[in-house]
């Protein structure tokens, strides 16, 4: 009796498994039409200064509005489209809406764009954020790319090359998810970063770990003695915030300061640019 039960749930795995796929292999598809079918959207959060309160930037987080399963997180659809190259085609739509987007403001704000791993090892990322920053008038300046720390390491060297090249063109580079990956002080130490983006798992332990806070205080530490500002993920609470206030944390982001939101709704009414 035992050994049936085991087969059936064997069985009842692998049909499941077999679902998976098929609904990956659906939803790859789609991903491949969503840039053309307009069912791709950006959002806005705020990133502010935690000793004046006041805007710096903005981080750009991408929305799939796909027609029959509505809003798909991209957690869910970006390692997807990693996979299976849509990547490249999407990344390149949420370069250049952002940068136009953030050409059109009144203000000075930086617009952070989050950079995949694929679209920095493909040969072309340079000749293209050049080619949307001379398309769009915005100035380099106000252009961050967020990489992701864990996703770096594959290419070590090419991807420093790519990223000295982007930084040539006088955009800035921020790492983020720091302290997750397993190579932080070894990425800190051959990358030309201008801003850390400390996880946000930290802020959620923060309040009550004494470990959490202790390495939050030596990455502020370190950030400063490698003069780069550092920005906390996450911050949800008064209490996180004082806290980084107290540790003198540069930056921060998190439900808190700002929701993700359409950009009307977080910048308020914009000129039109002409
Ligand atoms: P990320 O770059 O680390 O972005 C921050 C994530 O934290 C966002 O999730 C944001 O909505 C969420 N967040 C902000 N404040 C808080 C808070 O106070 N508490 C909590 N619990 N979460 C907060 P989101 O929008 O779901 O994006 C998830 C990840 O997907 C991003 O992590 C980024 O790695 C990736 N992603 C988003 N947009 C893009 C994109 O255009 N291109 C690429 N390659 N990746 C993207
Ligand atoms: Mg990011
Ligand atoms: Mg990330
Ligand atoms: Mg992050």
């Amino acid at each position: 009796r035992a050994k049936a039960t085991l087969n059936q749930t064997i069985c009842f795995y692998e049909v499941s498994m077999d679902e998976a796929a098929r609904g990956r292999r659906a939803l790859a598809n789609d991903l491949w039409e969503a840039v053309e079918k307009n069912q791709l959207a950006l959002h806005y959060q705020v990133q502010k200064s935690v000793t004046t309160g006041e805007v710096i930037g903005y981080e750009v987080l991408l929305r799939w509005n796909h027609p029959e399963r509505g809003m798909v997180p991209p957690n869910e659809f970006i390692p997807l489209a990693e996979e299976c190259g849509a990547i490249l085609p999407i990344g390149e739509w949420v370069l250049r809406e952002a940068c136009r987007e953030a050409a059109g403001w009144d203000s000075q704000h930086k617009i952070a764009v989050n950079l995949s791993p694929v679209q920095l090892a493909n040969g072309d990322v340079v000749s293209l954020v050049h080619a949307i920053l001379v398309e769009t008038g915005l100035d380099p300046k106000r252009l961050e790319l967020e990489i992701t720390e864990s996703t770096i390491i594959d290419d070590k060297q090419r991807a420093l090359l790519t990223l000295r090249d982007i930084k040539a063109l006088g955009v800035t580079i921020a790492i983020d998810d720091f302290g997750t990956g397993y190579s932080s002080l070894e990425t800190l130490r051959s990358f030309p970063f201008d801003k850390i983006k400390l996880d946000k798992s930290f802020m959620s332990e923060v309040e009550g770990s004494p470990q959490a806070k202790a390495i939050i205080r030596a990455i502020l530490a370190l950030g400063h003695s490698l003069q780069v500002p550092v920005l906390a993920e996450g911050v949800e609470t008064q209490k996180q915030l004082d806290i980084l206030h107290a540790e003198g944390c540069d930056e921060a982001q998190g439900y808190l300061l700002g929701r993700p939101a359409p950009i009307v709704s977080v910048v308020g009414v914009r000129t039109e640019a002409a």
